[in-house]
């Protein structure tokens, strides 16, 4: 077996470690492999930016050349295994798509300075009367999520979708009524809601959904995403807030009655409900109060007998 001494380390191996070169008398490099490879490595490491240079310079003069002859294979093999070409067309309309979306996101980010938050309205040209009135952190951004759920027709809000199908794009225009702080925003909009009437709000409460009714599909699809998480107090709240002083209708109260019938009070929650109750006057009418009492005594068999 031949070996040789490397000139590098010193060290004497087997020639198989050595690369092999042609034109050296013995037909092999003076540095093994193991040094070359450290040689490299250490080159690579001190003249990165140089070498990217280069990478790019070849790039640029040969790169279209060496595309194209990979865009050829490609076309050859789509043919002989009877594809259809579209030289990735689809590939490069799927990245700009996503460039383009990203690059909206980052410019709607909170921390946007050329953000206005405000108050707009969006108003029909044939129909003055017919108008939407909104709050945003980035109204022009919001406009423009407007724009786009019409044209996909998600249904923000079904007047306004009806009319966007019937009169088109171009007989909405979206009006900024005023600039505020985040904080006053629905504040503001609850103010134009009242003051307004705006036809195509489906919600007069701003920041509340009172009033809109999501399809089959996305009651349950949210139904399904809710369960087992609870509202923090805030949004408790609030929602209760956006409840209050509202009629019951009578289906909701006998469904509400149909759904408690047969339940009975746990011991825990009659003494809750008995501790809430004390020292109210019930103030009810004679015939009321002697109604009460004969249901009690036919319920429980104990109380007072009436009087005859
Ligand atoms: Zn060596």
């Amino acid at each position: 077996m031949a070996t040789k001494v490397c000139s590098k380390c010193g060290r004497e191996k087997d020639s198989v470690e050595f690369p092999k070169r042609a034109l050296n008398r013995d037909g092999l490099d003076g540095w093994c492999r193991e040094c070359w490879r450290a040689y490299k490595r250490q080159y690579r490491r001190a003249n990165h930016d140089k070498m990217e240079e280069q990478r790019r310079g070849t790039y640029e003069r040969h790169g279209e050349k060496y595309n194209a002859a990979a865009r050829e294979r490609r076309r050859q093999k789509a043919i002989a295994e009877g594809r259809t070409i579209n030289d990735g067309a689809n590939h490069r309309k799927r990245v700009l798509k996503q460039e383009t979306l990203y690059r909206k996101r980052v410019q709607s980010r909170s921390t946007n300075v050329d953000r206005v938050s405000g108050i707009y309205m969006i108003r029909s040209i044939s129909k003055p009367d017919r108008f939407y009135i909104g709050s945003s952190v980035d109204v022009h951004q919001r406009w423009n999520e407007h724009k786009s759920s019409l044209k996909r027709g998600y249904r923000t809000s079904p007047k306004m979708q009806n009319h966007y199908n019937k009169y088109g794009e171009d007989d909405l225009v979206y009006i900024l009524l005023e600039t505020c702080e985040d904080w006053a925003l629905l504040l503001r909009e609850q103010y134009y809601l009242d003051n307004f009437k705006p036809y195509f709000n489906c919600c007069k409460v701003a920041a509340s959904l009172l009033g809109w009714k999501p399809s089959r599909e996305m009651r349950k699809r949210n139904s399904e995403s809710q369960k087992g998480k609870k509202a923090s107090p805030e949004t408790r709240a609030k929602q209760s807030a956006a409840h209050k002083g509202k009629k019951k209708s009578e289906e909701w109260k006998r469904k509400i009655g149909d759904a408690n019938r047969g339940k009975k009070h746990s011991k825990a929650s009659k003494r809750k409900l008995s501790a809430a109750r004390l020292g109210h006057k019930l103030n009810l009418t004679p015939e009321e109060r002697e109604r009460r009492r004969e249901q009690f005594r036919l319920n429980t068999g104990r109380g007072r007998k009436k009087a005859s």
